[in-house]
């Protein structure tokens, strides 16, 4: 079996979030399935690119429009990542330092996909599987089936899988002329809502869909920003699959981000090892419990609630917590929580994206806030678990899959209903009252990082999906 997954992001060549994780992991757990698994994706320039063996593996050209572009794949030589990486390049337009955000990304992704199913049309073999991830290789399996230069590829099986179907990529109609040629009858295939929809288009193309967690399969068909219906109308080729992580790089008792390694049996003094550490370096005190959010500073996470929020619990609990922000995105929040951080000693604030400070708080937190409003899976509250904290979630999406309330049978963590501040004010005082129970404390830690959330466990679903293409 072989499966070539094409993402825009690959931990830890790029990533932005929990996309980058999956792909970094999910085929290095298949290759050691025995299942032959690669990924492909744009050649940012970032540390790994510099600091990795590259050889050139093809070298070719190809239009995008009337715009003749010359395109080179790469291949690692060490087999670094446990799996096949190809890297694109596309001088102009994918040889820049981020992945997202520049005004012309439409037009980078677009030519990165032709690239992509361009080289595919000149392999002598055809793959088990192409795996395509977000919208960004969303345009691929329509290109596969319907591109009249690529009509070999199209008894290929493709899957998209959805990490976040809030972003999906629309261009004008004014852009199809960017897509190689095609068949034109199948312009309903690219077109949601009058514009063409790369989320959309892969969902209606491709062989099997899934989502990175089960409940949130179920509320796309209820939320999924203008997708509904077509989740819908879809949902026979549809499954929820849940993410796994990484228990090789997401250890407590190995990861060489931290202060000191632990595990279930050192669990009290590791982590207090690791919050002395954070504590000192910003200046909180490290006998209160410490309270961690970390993510993008968006609607989607609720990071919009976190300043009036916080305020409250500071105002509700004095001086009883700990506080600490580590994010980037929306200036209003950033300033919001700058402010309140300003105004307060027990709350820090650290903008920007920082992996080794975020492992560093997974194993120094007492607890991980994540209230946000939609979450596929989340990953943080599985780290967070697995280095004994206890997670404070909305219950959504792959969090109300993972996290059990401490108040059920069996419970480790804290629910609530609504993103908003009484419900985030209301979990804080519930987690004070369990800081203060040592034993209950304990007993959650320990309870909690014996969860197996490893994509050993995960794989066998996406080999049943291909299985069933
Ligand atoms: P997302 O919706 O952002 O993909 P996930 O929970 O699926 O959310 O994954 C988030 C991933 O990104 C986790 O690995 C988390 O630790 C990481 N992350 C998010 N923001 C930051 C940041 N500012 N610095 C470091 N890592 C971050």
């Amino acid at each position: 079996m072989e499966v070539v997954h094409i993402s825009a992001e690959c931990y830890p060549v790029a990533k932005a979030g929990g996309l980058g994780d999956v792909v970094g992991a999910l085929p290095k757990y298949q290759n050691k399935a025995g299942i032959t698994s690669k990924v492909v994706m744009p050649m940012y320039r970032t540390p790994f690119l510099y600091n990795s063996d590259w050889v050139v593996d093809y070298k070719a050209k190809a239009y995008m429009g009337g715009w003749e572009f010359e395109y080179t794949i790469i291949k690692e030589v060490n087999n670094k990542l446990g799996f096949d990486l190809y890297l694109v390049d596309i001088a102009g337009l994918l040889d820049r330092q981020k992945i997202y955000g520049y005004a012309d990304d439409a037009e980078r992704f677009t030519a990165f996909q032709i690239a992509v199913v361009h080289w595919m049309s000149h392999w002598n073999h055809r793959p088990t599987a192409v795996h395509c991830h977000d919208y960004h290789a969303g345009l691929i399996p329509f290109m596969m089936q319907h591109c009249y230069d690529y009509q070999h590829l199209k008894a290929v099986p493709t899957v998209l899988t959805i990490h976040n179907a809030q972003y999906q990529g629309w261009l004008p109609w004014a852009q199809s002329m960017l897509i190689p040629k095609w068949d034109l009858s199948k312009k309903g295939l690219l077109d949601w809502g009058g514009s063409i929809n790369p989320l959309a288009a892969a969902i209606k193309c491709a062989s099997k869909v899934t989502t990175v967690s089960p409940s949130y399969m179920q509320e796309l068909m209820h939320h999924a920003n203008g997708l509904e219906t077509l989740i819908a109308s879809e949902k026979n080729k549809c499954v929820g699959i849940l993410n796994g992580i990484d228990h090789e790089v997401w250890n407590p008792a190995t990861d060489t981000y931290l202060t000191a390694h632990f595990d279930v049996d050192t669990v009290t003094n590791g982590k207090q090892k690791n919050k002395q550490n954070i504590c000192e370096q910003f200046g909180l005190d490290a006998t209160k419990p410490l309270f961690v959010f970390i993510g993008r500073l968006v609607g989607e996470k609720a990071a919009d609630v976190l300043p009036a929020a916080l305020h409250t619990a500071i105002g509700a609990y004095g001086a009883k917590a700990s506080y600490m922000i580590l994010g980037s995105g929306e200036p209003l929040v950033e300033a919001g929580l700058t402010n309140l951080a300003f105004a307060n000693n027990n709350i820090k604030v650290s903008l920007g994206y920082n992996e080794l400070l975020s492992h560093q708080l997974y194993a120094a937190a007492d607890f991980l806030l994540m209230p946000s409003r939609v979450e596929p899976c989340g990953l943080n509250q599985l780290y967070a678990m697995r280095y004994g904290t206890v997670p404070m979630v909305r219950s959504t999406g792959g969090l109300q899959d993972t996290v059990i309330d401490m108040g059920d049978a069996g419970g480790y963590g804290i629910r609530f209903t609504h993103a908003n501040e009484t419900d985030i004010v209301h979990a804080v005082g519930r987690a004070i009252d369990v800081f203060e129970n040592k034993t209950h404390l304990l007993w959650m830690r320990e309870r909690m990082m014996q969860i197996n959330h490893s994509w050993e466990q995960t794989v066998q679903s996406y080999t049943n999906v291909y299985k069933s293409l």
